[in-house]
């Protein structure tokens, strides 16, 4: 795969921007890696495996000189980079991010950008439930979709730039509005994340012995929610304050959904269960045949 950029600086070296590293590296995509990382240990980890050729504690320090800038840090945490390095960014770089809410990256990183500086925000729909720079790979992002979200006006050729990079290292690319992007994954993934805290959060409250008896009988369910609601809760927190009115939305209607099944189980109506479950058996085989289970 041929060279895309010169120097790439990652800001942040956690599970998506060392996944993001290791991807760069393994198909050459860059001349350098510049890690920017708070922890003085994640930032000698980023040496040791080999996922940057330099470490800067200073985030203004390592974006300078940099074609490319990728903010890999929490939704909550941009606004406080993006002033750090917004000074320091080359004449024509272009910027991009990682993050699983688009107004919000928009609204927090873009008045930190000086003219001529392209933001071309991105969010791979690729993860996992760990986090740090150990817990990365090259493959995360092999086969799944990322999803582009240029602000009106974005230059044509940091877009294509920037689908480029996804394209090299796996992903399939589409090119969405940010609001319209905020909608879809609050159905997709945001809810679903919120439903598997809620129910692990009711099974923590049980009483003792009913505890132990849901871990020990995990296996009927339990066990998939666990999985989602292991996830990061810094990211997590950051996602729903900062996606607050599509969540809101999301969530009443399946408020509403989930009354209408409480009353179908009270009133013994085995049609409308029957029917919702051969619906959404049907979804999960699409999901198969698409390729994203
Ligand atoms: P992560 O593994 O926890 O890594 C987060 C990184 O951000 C760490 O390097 C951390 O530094 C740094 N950081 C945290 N707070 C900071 C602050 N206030 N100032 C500067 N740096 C800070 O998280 P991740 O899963 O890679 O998530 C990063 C981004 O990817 C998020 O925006 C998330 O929405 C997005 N994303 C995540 C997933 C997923 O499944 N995890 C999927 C798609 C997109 P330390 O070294 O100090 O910890």
């Amino acid at each position: 795969m041929a060279r895309l950029f010169s120097r790439v600086t990652i800001l942040g070296i956690g599970l998506i921007g060392s996944s993001l590293a290791r991807a760069i590296r393994l198909h050459g995509l860059a001349d350098e890696i510049v890690v920017y990382d708070r922890d003085a240990e994640h930032r000698a980890q980023a040496l040791s495996l080999g996922l940057a050729d330099r470490v800067e504690e200073v985030a203004g320090a390592a974006v300078e000189g940099s074609d490319l800038v990728i903010f890999a840090v929490p939704i909550g945490a941009n606004e406080e980079v993006a002033a750090k390095v917004g000074g320091h960014l080359a004449a024509g770089a272009i910027v991009t991010d990682v993050g699983s809410v688009k107004l919000a990256v928009i609204r927090d990183i873009g008045p930190h950008l000086r003219q001529g500086v392209h933001f071309v925000p991105a969010h791979p729909i690729a993860g996992t439930e760990n986090s740090g720079p150990a817990a990365g790979f090259a493959e995360l992002f092999s086969g799944r979709w990322s999803i582009i979200t240029p602000p009106p006006g974005t230059d044509e050729a940091a877009v294509e730039k920037i689908a480029a990079l996804w394209r090299a290292i796996g992903s399939a690319v589409e090119v969405m509005e940010p609001g319209h992007h905020d909608r879809v994954l609050a159905i997709t993934s945001h809810l679903p994340h919120l439903i598997a805290y809620t129910i692990v959060g009711t099974a923590t409250d049980l009483e003792s012995t009913l505890q132990q008896e849901v871990i020990k009988f995990s296996a009927s369910g339990f066990r998939d929610f666990t999985r989602i609601a292991a996830s990061d809760p810094v990211m997590w927190r950051d996602v729903f304050l900062n996606n607050r009115e599509a969540v809101l939305d999301v969530l009443q209607r399946f408020s509403e959904d989930l009354t209408a099944l409480q009353r179908a189980i009270r009133w013994g109506e085995g049609d409308q269960l029957f029917d919702l479950f051969t619906r959404t058996r049907a979804i999960r085989r699409s999901i198969i045949d698409a390729r994203q289970a």
